[in-house]
């Protein structure tokens, strides 16, 4: 089958060793997209090998982030762990015919080696000891040494590819060591349970980071000596820190999962990271299912990303708007409620209209949200002190009078009777908007105040402007 018609299929295959980064969370967005644009199969394969420094607990983290951004897998997740017999089964067939050989060399004769390559100016590698070639009689073998497995690496010619981001990459095969593709005890080294999952799983696009494209030349090498059909490569740049520093914890949260903490929406995450190192035309603003039908790897960016949160906060904040009220009430509840306030004791979809155009995340809201059902702390001394004298608290002592006396309780009403007030009284607005807050609020900053009084209702306000009054 040919490249052209070979269907598509893409994988993420994040190694285990922490929670799913951001770097990470766009490659896997970046795979996806690809598939889902080509109708094609996205699968997601776990690359546990390193026992050392893979967890149940990071592949949760991944799991968990991927589920966040609502990055289904159409196949896996697959362990490479699980996979073990079929990788030695490929490395005994190569042995079988002659494209992998067992080397004894030890690593301290394989150190010995490279310190003599780099003594004579040339490049550190393995000399070829245990190499076989026609004609060529091998050492004895040692009676003690378990030997390891090398590829038989062509050693002249040129290994190119056209990186579907980064262009035309070649590299002479003569830089190539004989890589290790079993270690001394048998077990499969990392750049070998690639190539055989990529083949296994019938990979047509790798798209993955640039820290990754010196394995390539090697990865295609074994994929050729195993006669299987290569994937193209896309190597996207890496998201540099806003400082243009390799993005990491000093920039703020890496992980992707704590974004969600922090009250970013997962839809907003995707347009955010889409836009890292992909674009649209001046497209910012855009839906999953756009991002979806625009993807084209030839909108790839080449140069590194730049991380902003500033952007990120935007796109969010735009985010918030374009939800419905009952979605984003679904949404800051349970946020409210860890903040010890109460969403179900006020209409919180009127409490969001009123306050989402002014907040950037999901835990902004929740915060503003508490001025309607979190504790009631009435203003401290100093504050009554500073807003609360003498002609503020006649104006207040007015204000409660008719406010008892109002049929309606509701925005309209509520403005009218302010603006009524300030024409008998002859002051503007903050002589009478501010007392209000600071007594019904505790505070002296809210939103617009006849909105506050509403949605606060009639016996919280009027109660609480009692207590005011009442010193
Ligand atoms: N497991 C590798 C990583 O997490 C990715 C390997 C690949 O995409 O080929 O960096």
């Amino acid at each position: 089958m040919t490249a052209a018609t070979r269907p598509v299929r893409t994988r993420f295959a994040p190694s285990p060793t922490g929670y799913l980064h951001l770097g990470g969370a766009r490659t896997a967005l970046f795979s996806w997209a690809f598939a889902r644009h080509y109708g094609g199969t996205f699968v997601l394969r776990i690359e546990d090998t390193d026992l050392e420094r893979s967890t149940p607990e990071a592949v949760q983290a991944i799991l968990d982030g991927m589920r966040w951004l609502d990055l289904q897998p159409d196949e896996g997740p697959f362990y490479q762990m699980q996979r073990m017999d079929r990788y030695r089964q490929v490395i005994a067939d190569m042995l079988a015919q002659g494209t992998a050989y067992h080397c004894y060399s030890t690593p301290a004769e394989v150190e010995a080696m490279r310190e003599h390559a780099r003594a004579i100016g040339a490049k550190p590698r393995y000399d070829g000891t245990w190499r076989p070639e026609a004609g060529k009689t091998l050492p004895p073998i040692p009676p003690d040494v378990s030997p390891v497995v090398r590829f038989r690496c062509p050693l002249d010619g040129v290994t190119t590819w056209d990186d579907l981001v980064k262009g035309p990459i070649s590299f002479d095969n003569s830089e190539l060591d004989d890589l290790v593709i079993a270690r001394p005890d048998g077990t499969p080294t990392y750049n070998f349970c690639v190539v055989v999952d990529d083949w296994d799983m019938e990979i047509s696009h790798v798209i993955r980071g640039d820290d990754h494209v010196n394995n390539t030349p090697r990865q295609i090498n074994i994929l050729r000596a195993l006669g299987a059909e290569l994937p193209r490569y896309g190597h996207v740049p890496m998201i540099l820190g806003p400082d243009g520093e390799k993005l990491s914890k000093r920039h703020g949260a890496v992980s992707v999962i704590e974004y969600d903490r922090l009250g970013y929406l997962p839809e907003a995450m995707v347009n955010y990271l889409a836009r890292l190192g992909w674009s649209h035309g001046n497209d910012e603003l855009f839906t999953r299912q756009q991002f979806v039908e625009w993807f084209d790897p030839k909108h790839l960016s080449r140069s590194a990303a730049q991380w902003d949160p500033k952007k990120l906060n935007w796109v969010n904040a735009h985010g918030l708007r374009q939800l419905d009220l009952d979605d984003l009430a679904r949404r800051v509840a349970p946020r409210i409620l860890r903040l010890g306030g109460q969403p179900e004791a006020i209409d919180l979809e009127a409490v969001l209209a009123l306050l989402r155009d002014r907040s950037e995340t999901l835990e902004d809201l929740a915060d503003g949200c508490l001025l309607f059902c979190g504790p009631y702390t009435p203003a401290d001394a100093e504050l009554r002190a500073e807003v609360l004298d003498a002609a503020a608290l006649d104006l207040l002592q007015d204000f409660s009078a008719q406010a008892h006396a109002l049929d309606a309780w509701d925005e309209a009403t509520l403005d009218g009777l302010v603006k009524a007030m300030l024409k008998t009284h002859g002051v503007k607005m903050p002589k009478l908007a501010i007392p209000l807050r600071v007594a019904v609020t505790g505070r002296k900053h809210t939103p617009s105040i006849g909105a506050v009084l509403a949605l606060l209702g009639r016996d919280v306000v009027l109660q609480r402007l009692d207590m005011t009054l009442a010193g």
